[in-house]
Parts: C-alpha cells; sequence; structure tokens
C-alpha cells in the first residue's frame, strides 16, 4: 500500500476562501471585521516569521490585524497594561502573544492576562479547562487543524485508537482530549514512554509531534494507519522534514501528511476560524 497524501495547504485554501465569505458578511449585514491583535516580545527570528504569516494570512482573508511589537526587555507590567488595553477594545476580536516570551516575563501570568473571550489561541486556564471538561471555547489552532484534516478526509474516530506522541500544552495534550472527546480510544506518549513502537502499533490514527527528525519509521506502524505529522524540523542540509520517517511509513500508511504542507497550513487558518468566531460571539453578546 502506499497512502494517499493530505495536502492540507488545499484544505486550508478551501477553508480560507469560505472564511473570506463569511468576514464579507458580517461586514456587509453587521458592519464589524473581526479584527485580532498579535503582541511580539522582543526578535525571535523564528516568531518574526511566524507573526508576517500571521499578518499576511489576516489581510487576504479580510481580518483587520494590529501589530504591537514590544522590545525584549519590556517589563512584565507594560505587556500587561497592553493586554488590558486590547482586552477592552471592542474592535480587538482576538489577542495573541507570539510565544516565546522573554524568560522575565511569566507565562502563565501573560496567558491569563487576556480575556478568554478574546484567546484565540485557547491557551488561558479556563479555555484549557473548557477543552477538559469538552465544551471547549477556542480550540487550540494546531490540534484544531489535524482536526479538520481528519474531517475533510471523512476519517472515523469513534472507537479509533488513536496514539498521539508527544503530550505539550499546545499541541499533544489537546490533540488527545479532542480526539477523545469525538469518542478515540486515546494514547498519549512521551519521552519517557517505555517501547514508543509497542503503543504506535497499535494506531488507526497516529498523531506525532514531539520535534525528533525520523521517530516513526516503517516497523512502528500498522498497515493502513492514518499518519499526522505534526513535527516541523530543520536539518544541517537546510531541509525542512516531520517526525516521521515519510518515504519508509507512506509504503504501510493508507493517508499521510507531508512536510511542509500537511498540518503547517491549517495552523493559522483555524486561528482566522477563531477570531471571526470570536467576532460573532461579540455581536450576540452585543444584541
Ligand atoms: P514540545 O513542547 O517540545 O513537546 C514535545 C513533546 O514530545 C513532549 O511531550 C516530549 O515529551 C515529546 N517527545 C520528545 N521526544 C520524544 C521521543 N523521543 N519520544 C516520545 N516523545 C517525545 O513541542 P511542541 O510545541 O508540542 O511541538 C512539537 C513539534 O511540532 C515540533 O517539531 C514543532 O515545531 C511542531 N509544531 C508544528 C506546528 C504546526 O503548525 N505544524 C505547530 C506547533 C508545533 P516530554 O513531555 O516527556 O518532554
Amino acid at each position: 500500500m502506499t497512502a494517499r497524501l493530505i495536502d492540507g495547504k488545499a484544505v486550508a485554501k478551501k477553508l480560507r476562501a469560505e472564511y473570506s465569505v463569511r468576514i464579507a458578511d458580517l461586514k456587509a449585514r453587521h458592519g464589524i471585521v473581526p479584527g485580532i491583535a498579535v503582541i511580539l516580545v522582543g526578535d525571535n527570528p523564528a516568531s518574526e516569521v511566524y507573526v508576517r504569516n500571521k499578518i499576511t494570512a489576516c489581510r487576504d482573508t479580510g481580518i483587520h490585524s494590529e501589530l504591537y511589537r514590544l522590545p525584549s526587555d519590556t517589563p512584565e507590567a507594560d505587556l500587561m497594561k497592553r493586554i488590558d488595553a486590547l482586552n477592552a477594545d471592542p474592535a480587538v476580536h482576538g489577542i495573541l502573544v507570539q510565544l516565546p516570551i522573554p524568560a522575565h516575563i511569566s507565562l502563565p501570568a501573560v496567558l491569563e492576562r487576556i480575556d478568554p473571550s478574546k484567546d484565540v489561541d485557547g491557551f488561558h486556564l479556563y479555555n484549557v479547562g473548557a477543552l477538559v471538561a469538552g465544551n471547549t471555547v477556542f480550540p487550540p489552532c494546531t490540534p484544531f487543524g489535524v482536526q479538520k484534516l481528519l474531517e475533510h478526509e471523512n476519517v472515523p474516530i469513534e472507537g479509533r485508537n488513536v496514539v498521539v506522541v508527544g503530550a505539550s500544552n499546545i499541541v499533544g495534550k489537546p490533540m488527545a482530549l479532542m480526539l477523545m472527546k469525538q469518542e478515540a480510544t486515546v494514547a498519549i506518549c512521551h519521552k519517557k514512554t517505555r517501547d514508543l513502537a509497542q503503543f504506535t502499533r497499535l494506531a488507526d490514527i497516529l498523531v506525532v509531534a514531539a520535534g525528533v527528525p525520523g521517530l516513526i519509521t516503517a516497523d512502528m506502524v500498522q498497515d493502513g494507519v492514518v499518519v499526522i505529522d505534526v513535527g516541523i524540523n530543520r536539518l544541517p542540509d537546510g531541509r525542512l522534514v516531520g517526525d516521521v520517517d515519510f518515504e519508509g511509513v507512506r509504503q504501510k500508511a493508507s493517508l499521510i501528511t507531508p512536510v511542509p504542507g500537511g498540518v503547517g497550513p491549517m495552523t493559522i487558518t483555524m486561528l482566522l476560524h477563531n477570531t471571526i468566531v470570536s467576532a460573532e460571539r461579540s455581536l450576540k453578546l452585543g444584541s
């Protein structure tokens, strides 16, 4: 068997076209334009690229965006003041603090300062708790993008064995919760997992988000598995690869995401989605 590729770029393009229509409708019928504020503290080069891509995606879809650049030595209190002002601004429906932030600023304190109703990244404790309770407010963008890809490919989830490799707060854990909510049987693996292959071989759907190139090889998966590779790793020769040995594993899988062009384009797309939903909710609250 050779796997069919899941084309995240194409799915993202299709969704973004739908979102543009939704935004135009919001503007025409209700006079509101979804707005997002992005705060970038410091000058991390990778963050610069991510933020630029987010702003461009907003512009192309019709979302209003504001970028606040703060120097790396910004006192925590100044960042908090900026967040407070954005929390109070009715034109801003989503607030995003680009991670990582400098070490002198408390990440939990920053995430909790953002109004949960504008927390389009879904990182506020309230939103994390809501996800655990199965009552999602804003699903975190990367796992939400994976969920949309699986939905687009009509992959059955209910009753399936899902193995998530990686247990971070932004990808692995919320991914596991979201698929559990869809009634999959879910195992989460991490660095201390003994005999990773013992788990991955059970997977009908394998989601890998470890940040380790070549972690999953063909002998670790069963025939027909659906493989979602969230990993993004830059090799010394400059190539961008995921966490899965793509050429080997695709010989056994039924569906597989490439890197790049799989999960990556979906993450920003889900940020657009959450911002539109936030604007739509603000309308309901205002009426
Ligand atoms: P992270 O915070 O570093 O978490 C990595 C997770 O993988 C941890 O739970 C870690 O276990 C686990 N892990 C590491 N090595 C492992 C191994 N050898 N076997 C089993 N588990 C292992 O990373 P992250 O932010 O979740 O990101 C993961 C990857 O996804 C990265 O490559 C990142 O660039 C990529 N990513 C992509 C997107 C996208 O849009 N496509 C978005 C976010 C992240 P412990 O918990 O035991 O440390």
